[in-house]
């Protein structure tokens, strides 16, 4: 399989750390619904958690690139990152926005595995993709925020230590903007749960660690406010590119693991006599899927590429993640098409790769906010809504 190369040695580490996580492992993790505490601290003691952490504060100070790159080879050595890849982009709300205290208080110990920053705290049941609509308040007492309401599909809660909340400081008035008067707070998990914070987990589809969580009078300081109160949704929206351009490399990891055991399994299948890849039945869909894989791919550098300039691509980075999308869920049907009935067996980690990058169709953003984005700000079509 051809396509551009980049970071060789970096892709060969982790594909090489990869390959002590093999299906078998994540088979039994998905029966079980656990979570991949083996993978991640290896991964976190290898240093690739914390590649986009500034070398001052003991990461390795790599580009977007880098992170991308790692995501995907990951999913493309059949592990899952859904387990950890938030570390990656929500660390960026506060290297972006937190004090210079917050950043020596939190960004070493992130880098150093101490501390897990993996919670990211947006969606709410009522709201959906309406963030402005958010009733999750955090109001001030003296030195400190109580905060109440409720997340949903808080991932990895579980398994975190600290959590980005969106939460709204200032209550919507009329004539107010509703993405006014948000703001972001670090919350510490470890002191919270139990103490006014509580999470229940939620059996998915896939092994994903997803939670809903309950604030009920949390306290937590003031000091752990990030940036300025009632800036917090241009804080969220701050990192949504980077979230967005790495959720992309995923899929192309996922995409081009598909695209290999349908090509191999195809080649090695004899029915009738000869191969099943001798069809061009089965062929053409593979080689669809791979050009599709491939241009999602040429986006995603071009996303990259312009970010990395100091841009700010909005465009590129939604069409990267659609695309990316797309093009790994038609190769995971593909996959499942060319393996017959033995595509639906578990021991051949399809159906469960399946499930996990389904999830890349809806979260964090759905392909219809996608088009709807592409449509109104980028065509400059009116305003659904
Ligand atoms: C496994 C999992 C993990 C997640 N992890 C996190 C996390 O860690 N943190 C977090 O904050 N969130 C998380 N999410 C939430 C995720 O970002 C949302 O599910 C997603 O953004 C969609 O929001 P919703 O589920 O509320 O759908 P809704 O907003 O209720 O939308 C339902 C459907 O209607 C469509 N729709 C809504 N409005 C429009 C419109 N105007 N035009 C056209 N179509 C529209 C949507 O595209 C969607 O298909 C996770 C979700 C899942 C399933």
């Amino acid at each position: 399989m051809s396509s551009e190369r980049t970071y060789p040695d970096l892709r060969d580490a982790v594909s090489k750390l990869c390959s002590k996580y093999p299906g078998e492992y994540w088979r039994k993790l998905d029966e079980e619904r656990a979570y991949p505490t083996a993978f991640v601290e290896e991964l976190t003691k290898a240093g690739w958690l914390s590649i986009l952490i500034p070398e001052d504060y003991g990461g390795a100070g790599l580009p977007l690139s880098a992170a991308a790159a790692v995501l995907e080879e990951m999913q493309a050595s059949g592990c899952n990152g859904g387990a950890c890849h938030a570390q990656m982009y929500t660390m960026g709300t506060l290297l972006r926005h937190g004090s210079e205290a917050q950043k020596q208080t939190y960004l070493p110990k992130i880098a150093n595995g101490e501390l897990r920053l993996q919670a990211f705290g947006v969606t709410e049941p009522t709201s959906g993709t309406d963030t402005g609509a958010i009733k999750t308040t955090a109001v001030r007492d003296r030195d400190h925020f109580v905060i109440n309401g409720q997340k949903i599909w808080t991932s990895r809660a579980e398994h975190s230590d600290l959590m980005v909340l969106l939460a709204r400081t200032t209550p919507l008035q009329e004539g107010m903007k509703k993405t006014a008067g948000l703001s972001v707070i670090l919350v510490d998990m470890r002191e919270a749960v139990g103490n006014g914070l509580s999470v229940r987990p939620i059996r998915t589809m896939m092994n994903h660690a997803t939670t809903e969580v309950f604030f009920d009078n949390l306290r937590v300081p003031a000091e752990n406010l990030i940036g300025e109160e009632g800036e917090g949704f241009k804080y969220i929206l701050s990192g949504m590119n980077a979230e967005r351009i790495l959720i992309a490399a995923e899929c192309i990891g996922d995409a081009k693991w598909f695209i290999d055991k349908a090509s191999s399994y195809a080649k090695e299948r004899v029915v009738f006599d000869r191969p099943i890849g001798k069809n061009q039945g089965i062929q053409f869909p593979i080689a669809k899927a791979y050009a599709n894989m491939r241009a999602a791919e040429l986006m995603v550098a071009e996303a990259l590429r312009l970010y990395e300039a100091g841009g700010n691509p909005g465009e590129e980075a939604n069409m990267a993640k659609m695309l990316a999308a797309d093009a790994s869920f038609e190769a995971a049907n593909v996959c499942i098409q060319t393996h017959g009935g033995f595509g639906f067996a578990e021991e051949y980690d399809i159906e469960r790769k399946f499930r996990e990058t389904r999830l890349y169709q809806t979260a964090p953003i759905s392909t219809n906010l996608i088009l709807s984005y592409l449509s109104e700000h980028v065509l400059g079509l009116p305003r659904s809504y």
